[in-house]
């Protein structure tokens, strides 16, 4: 649940934000009413991360991701489990009451949040300049129509990087398939470490996985390097794909000495601990 102070710093900006996802482009059924609800919690968040600091976004996430996968009070299943995104607010049943919130709103926005994070490039002016244009296309392409999942979908593969092209098919149908039409979120694994290999550069190695998910289920694993001082750097994503576990394998320069590889370390991924 919000926290008072939360919802008085966020509930202003998910309104302002509406005057975008909702009112310009609207939803075309109950299915997609995440496209409004969603986008404006996200970019709520946004706003905590831009006036107030990327740690208050990273906690957002956080409370979250616990919201998402925990069991409401009153109810008998895990929000997650009600059912997906795209099944909107019948999501709302006596077994699941505040189900269609969660799902909607905050699932919404943690899946909004997880394209903007495929979507970044550490090493551009401005990291988020992919997600930034994708997000004005959607908006342009859809300015005083009715949007569907689909519509946002093929506005997301106008914009993929080449680590989205998970699926293989040139398309993010995987993604949009997995968390907004599907209910099942991984538990991620890492064994790789990294030690100095000739001066000046180390080596990384090791491997990725994920438990918990289905034989296709895919996900793209950020790879960072904690120097310690909060100072997490991103170096890379590796595919996984099912409960095969995927080898990292690499040689880097980097400036300093590294304490250790961390793997999804700002809720890059909705994931279970
Ligand atoms: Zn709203």
């Amino acid at each position: 649940m919000f926290s008072l102070n939360e919802f008085a710093n966020m509930a202003g900006w998910h309104e302002v934000a509406h005057q975008w996802w909702g009112h310009a482009v609207g939803w075309e059924s109950y299915r997609d009413a995440w496209i409004s609800e969603g986008f404006a919690e996200f970019t709520a968040a946004l706003v905590l991360n831009l006036i107030d600091s990327p740690k208050k976004y990273n906690d957002y996430l956080e409370r979250r991701r616990r919201e998402i996968l925990e069991k409401p009070r009153g109810g008998s299943v895990v929000n997650n489990d009600a059912g997906p995104i795209s099944q909107g607010f019948r999501l709302h049943t006596r077994y699941s009451p505040g189900a269609s919130q969660t799902i909607i709103y905050s699932k919404g926005a943690y899946v909004v949040h997880m394209i903007r994070a495929m979507m970044r490039d550490p090493g551009s002016r401005n990291p988020d300049e992919r997600f930034i244009a994708m997000m004005k296309d959607f908006l342009q392409s859809y300015s005083w129509k009715s949007a569907s999942t689909d519509d946002f979908r093929k506005v997301v593969d106008r914009h993929m990087t080449p680590p989205m092209n998970a699926g293989e098919t040139g398309t993010m149908e995987w993604f949009f398939n997995q968390w907004v039409h599907g209910t099942e979120v991984p538990r991620l694994r890492s064994t790789v470490i990294v030690e100095a290999a000739t001066p000046g550069k180390f080596r990384l190695s090791g491997e990725v996985w994920q438990e918990g998910v289905s034989a296709g289920f895919r996900t793209v694993v950020p790879l960072y390097v904690d120097f310690g001082n909060d100072l997490v750097v991103p170096v890379g994503s590796i595919r996984v794909v099912g409960a095969n576990r995927s080898k990292v394998e690499a040689e880097l320069p980097l400036p300093r000495v590294p304490k250790r590889i961390v793997i999804n370390a700002f809720h890059d991924v909705l994931a279970r601990d």
